[in-house]
């Protein structure tokens, strides 16, 4: 029987973010995007494979607007 491996990554809550950039900064994976797509913010995970679930883009987020979801792979 094959299991697939689970792994915690993060997810952005786009309709709570306030684009502060916070959780970009703080994370040294460079898991975490923020850019202007036209004309409108936009906070966003760019590189999921990168990340390790650390939770430190929880944890600075002012706005609650980040998780940890379920990736199996
Ligand atoms: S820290 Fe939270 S509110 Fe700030 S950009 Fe990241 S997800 Fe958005
Ligand atoms: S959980 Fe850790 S590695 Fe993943 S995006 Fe957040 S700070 Fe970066």
């Amino acid at each position: 029987m094959f299991w697939k491996k689970r792994k915690l990554i993060a997810n952005v809550i786009e309709d709570k973010c306030c684009h502060c950039r916070c959780c970009v900064r703080i994370c040294s994976h460079h898991v975490l995007e923020a850019a202007v797509v036209q004309g409108k913010n936009v906070t966003f995970v760019n590189r999921p494979d990168r990340c390790t679930g650390c939770g430190k883009c929880v944890a600075i987020c002012p706005k609650e607007a980040i998780e940890l979801i379920d990736k199996y792979c």
